[in-house]
């Protein structure tokens, strides 16, 4: 973060008001350095990751610049996705919390005509969309840009790939020549920069290399595990970790699916998010997530893009990702908002390669993943079932139960350990893992030893031969490496979490 402060930028006070309540400390970088090139009128070229900032870079600035006393649009947004569309809008509608008469309206592809011309027939000063969408209004007529004080193209090089560069390029061109423009990306493709050299001419430009900053505040994990065992590392994961919300990431949307319904089956609030999805039903996960009605989402690099969830704690990629970027934009899911998040990767023998690319590009160290062993594991439930019978000790009903329960102790010539025994027998049968009787098995081990290039030239990935990993018992597991302190003794608190199975 810089040394200037919010004050010192000279935004609107309104603006920084909202800022000061919304409880940002300092500008991020982008933010020091935009925030005063946008308000000076300038164009504006932003090169930055995901995670910096970029939204509150522009809105702050184009917010103070606003007449909030004319309805007219005067600031439009481009998108690329209708998620992303509303994440900005919501943004607007924080920023612009101490204005008197602000309006910002979402309009994006997929949702009917009438409401959005009704929205724009109210008028709203800012408007926030996907290009395809904005460009039928535009040819409608039922959107007008004369009045366009500042147009921000946000995620140019996604707009680019998703194919609606030719669309971008014909509202662009539709901008009052006197329009303040602004283009954000997190790389500069050709294309792109085209955009920028026909449309934002002597623009400031503002590069953040960002790769690092985004992993900062985040942990890295990295757990190599046998691919048929990654299912069994991932429930033992979710057992022991103390996450508030958690994102897993896989490679296909089938696979969201289907682990999912694994999860699902193990007791977990969980949902999957993928292109296959409406974007109704996404944006209703992403609800659920936020709400607290799911604690577990497993996306697909694709259906997580932007994804904006404060009470994220963990990203867990159970599969690697395709490449360093994908993988910076998923542990860029936690971490989020000044927080501290931790990612966990699992890797197979084949992928451990990855490790040290990861370090190299996040410029960070990723620290070995240990499970408990069997024994501790155990132990753990052991505390956590006692927890959580303790939780019933001074329940509503106990006075009843013990009357029920000493009835039948004395019917049967039964004393009232038999009874709690037999009463936790059946918990068990009726809900199998839920007795911590039996010490689970161990995973085997897999070495945490990058794979190594050796004399005669071998490639990684090729390294199942010698040096490879080491297949046996629970050796090596069992120090509390990597969990954190808030893992083992006591758990849970008693309730949160639902009866699992091993
Ligand atoms: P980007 O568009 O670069 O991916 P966002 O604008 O979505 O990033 O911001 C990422 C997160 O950081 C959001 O949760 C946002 O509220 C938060 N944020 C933005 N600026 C600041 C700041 N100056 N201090 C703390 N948090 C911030
Ligand atoms: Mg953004």
């Amino acid at each position: 973060m810089s040394d200037i402060s919010f004050a010192e930028l000279g935004l609107d006070p309104a603006v920084l008001e909202a800022v000061t309540e919304v409880g940002y400390e300092k500008p991020s970088p982008i933010q020091a350095q935009a925030i005063p090139a946008l308000l000076a009128g300038n164009h504006l070229l932003g090169v930055a990751q995901t995670g910096t900032g970029k939204t509150a870079a522009f809105a702050l600035p184009l917010l103070s610049r606003i007449d909030a006393s004319s309805r007219e649009p005067q600031l439009l947004v481009l998108a690329p996705t209708r998620e992303l569309a509303i994440q900005v809008a919501e943004a607007f509608t924080t920023y612009a919390s101490k204005f008197r008469h602000f309006h910002v309206l979402p309009i994006y592809g997929g949702q009917d005509f009438q409401p959005q011309i009704r929205g724009l027939k109210r008028g709203a000063q800012v408007i926030v969309g996907t290009p395809g969408r904005m460009l039928d209004h535009l040819r409608k007529g039922t959107l007008k840009l004369n009045n366009l004080k500042a147009l921000v193209l946000d995620e140019a090089d996604e707009m680019l790939r998703m194919g609606f560069i030719d669309d971008v390029e014909a509202i662009l061109a539709k901008t009052p020549d006197d329009c303040q423009r602004a283009l954000f990306s997190a790389t500069m493709p050709p294309q792109i920069k085209k955009v920028a050299q026909t449309y934002l001419q002597n623009a400031t430009e503002v590069k953040i290399e960002s790769a690092t900053r985004t992993v900062e505040r985040i942990a890295q994990f990295v757990l190599p595990v046998y691919a048929e065992r990654k299912l069994d590392a991932l429930t033992r994961i979710l057992e022991i970790e103390p996450f508030d919300a958690s994102i897993i990431f896989v490679r296909t949307k089938a696979e969201t699916t289907l682990l999912a319904e694994k999860l699902s089956a193990r007791g977990h609030a969980v949902a999957p998010l993928n292109g296959d999805l409406n974007q109704r039903q996404r944006e209703q996960t992403v609800e659920d997530l936020k709400r607290g009605k799911k604690d577990i989402i497993i996306a697909t690099d694709v259906a997580a893009r932007g994804l904006d969830v404060p009470r994220i704690t963990h990203v867990i990629n159970y599969d690697v990702p395709y490449d360093t970027e994908a993988y910076i934009h998923r542990v860029g899911r936690t971490g989020r908002a000044g927080r501290t998040g931790k990612a966990i990767l699992l890797v197979t023998p084949r992928e451990r390669s990855w490790l040290r690319t990861l370090e190299r590009a996040t410029n960070s160290p990723m620290q070995g993943y240990e499970l408990p062993s069997p024994k501790e594991l155990l132990e753990m439930r052991e505390q956590q079932f006692e927890t959580q019978l303790l939780a019933f000790s001074d329940d509503k009903k106990l006075a009843k139960a013990i009357a029920l329960l000493d009835d039948i102790a004395e019917r049967n010539d039964m004393d009232m350990a038999m009874v709690a025994g037999a009463l936790a027998c059946w918990m068990e049968a009726a809900q199998p893992g839920s007795l911590p009787l039996e010490q689970p098995e161990a995973l085997p081990v897999v070495s945490n030893k990058p794979p190594r290039r050796d004399s005669k030239g071998g490639r990684p990935g090729g390294d199942r031969r010698k040096g490879g990993f080491k297949k046996g018992g629970p050796k090596g597991q069992g120090r509390d490496g990597g969990r954190g302190k808030s893992v083992g003794k006591g758990g849970k608190p008693a309730g949160k979490r639902p009866p699992r199975k091993a």
